[in-house]
C-alpha cells in the first residue's frame, strides 16, 4: 500500500502500536517465563536409515504460557534474539538437555545424543564454550552425548571468529552440526574449514523430494557433498513413505521428522527409549 498523507497514517498506526504492544507484553512474559519454569524441552528422535537404530534426538524448546497455552519457538525465538533474552534462554536450553541426559542416565536407560539448537547471538557470546564445559561437568557428561545445531547465517557473520569457536567447542568433544544447511549463504570454501560433524538438510528441500526434480537434486548433491567431506547427513521434516523411501536409496544417514515421530514430551521419549522401536 501507498502512502498517501496524514489519514493514512492515523489508519496504520493503531495496527502498528498493537504489534509492538503484543511483542512488549510478550517480552516481559518471556522474561517471567525463565523464572518460573514455564520452559520445557521435547524430543524428537533421529533414526539411522541404514539399520534402523534411534541414533540421536534434537531438543526443541516449548514455552508452556499460562494465559496463552502453548507458544511456538517461531514466534518468540525471534523476539528472545532481539532483545537479548536469546542469552538466558540459551544457556537455560543446554543446563536442561543435561540434566535430562543426567535424569536418563541415572534412570538407567542408554540415551542417544542430544542436540540444542544455538541461536546466531548465542553462538557469538564469549564464555559460551564454558557454559558448555560447565553444564557437561555438572552432570558428569560424556561430551559426545552433546551435539549442538549451529545454522549457516549464526556462522558467516564472522567465519574466522566462528571457525575458531567451533575449534574450542570440538576440544571439549560436543559434535557439531550445520542445520538448516542450504537455505543460508553457504559458502562452500567455508565448510570445509568447519569441524563439523553433519549436516541436516533443511526440510523446505525434502518435502517436496519425490516430486520435484529441483529438489530431489539439492537433497542428492548434499548427500553426496557431506559424504565426500566425511560428515553424516541428516534430512529433517520427513512426514512420509514416499520422502523416506527417496532419501533411502540415495544413501542418506539419518532421518528426523512426523513419520516416525513428532517431538515428545521426556517421559514418552524415555518409553520410546525402553520400547527399543526402531524404523
Ligand atoms: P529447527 O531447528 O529447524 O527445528 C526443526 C523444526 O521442524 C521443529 O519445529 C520441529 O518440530 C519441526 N519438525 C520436525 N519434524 C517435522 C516434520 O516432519 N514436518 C514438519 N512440517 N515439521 C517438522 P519447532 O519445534 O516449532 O521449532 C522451530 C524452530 O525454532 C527450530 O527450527 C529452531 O530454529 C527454533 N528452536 C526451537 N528450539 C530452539 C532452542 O532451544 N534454541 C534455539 N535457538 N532455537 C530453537
Ligand atoms: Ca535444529
Ligand atoms: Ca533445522
Ligand atoms: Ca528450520
Amino acid at each position: 500500500a501507498k502512502l498517501q498523507g496524514g489519514g493514512e497514517f492515523r489508519f496504520y498506526a493503531p495496527e502498528m502500536n498493537e504489534r509492538a504492544a503484543r511483542r512488549l507484553a510478550l517480552e516481559a512474559d518471556l522474561r517471567r517465563a525463565i523464572e518460573r519454569d514455564e520452559l520445557l524441552l521435547h524430543f524428537q528422535p533421529k533414526m539411522s536409515l541404514i539399520n534402523g537404530d534411534l541414533v540421536g534426538a534434537e531438543a526443541l524448546l516449548r514455552w508452556q504460557h499460562p494465559a496463552r497455552g502453548t507458544v511456538s519457538p517461531a514466534e518468540f525465538i525471534p523476539l528472545a534474539e532481539d532483545t537479548g533474552l536469546i542469552q538466558p534462554l540459551g544457556e537455560w536450553v543446554i543446563e536442561a538437555v543435561c540434566r535430562q541426559l543426567r535424569a536418563w542416565l541415572d534412570a538407567g536407560l542408554r540415551p542417544p545424543t542430544v542436540a540444542a539448537n544455538l541461536s546466531a547471538r548465542q553462538f557469538r557470546v564469549e564464555h559460551l564454550v564454558d557454559q558448555v564445559a560447565q553444564a557437561l561437568r555438572a552432570n558428569r557428561l560424556d561430551p559426545a552425548l552433546l551435539e549442538l545445531e549451529v545454522t549457516e547465517g549464526a556462522l558467516m557473520h564472522d567465519v574466522e571468529a566462528a571457525v575458531a569457536t567451533l575449534h574450542r567447542l570440538k576440544s571439549v568433544g560436543v559434535k557439531l552440526a550445520l542445520d538448516d544447511f542450504g537455505t543460508g549463504y553457504s559458502s562452500l570454501a567455508y565448510l570445509k574449514r568447519l569441524p563439523i560433524d553433519r549436516l541436516k538438510i533443511d526440510q523446505s528441500f525434502v518435502r517436496d523430494i519425490a516430486s520435484d526434480p529441483d529438489d530431489a537434486a539439492i537433497c542428492v548433491a548434499v548427500i553426496g557433498l557431506a559424504h565426500n567431506l566425511k560428515l553424516a547427513v541428516t534430512a529433517e521434516g520427513v512426514e512420509n513413505d514416499g520422502q523416506l523411501g527417496y532419501l533411502r536409496r540415495h544413501r542418506c544417514d539419518e532421518m528426523q521428522g512426523y513419520h516416525f515421530s513428532r517431538p515428545l514430551p521426556a517421559d514418552d521419549f524415555a518409553q520410546l527409549l525402553r520400547s527399543g522401536r526402531r524404523l
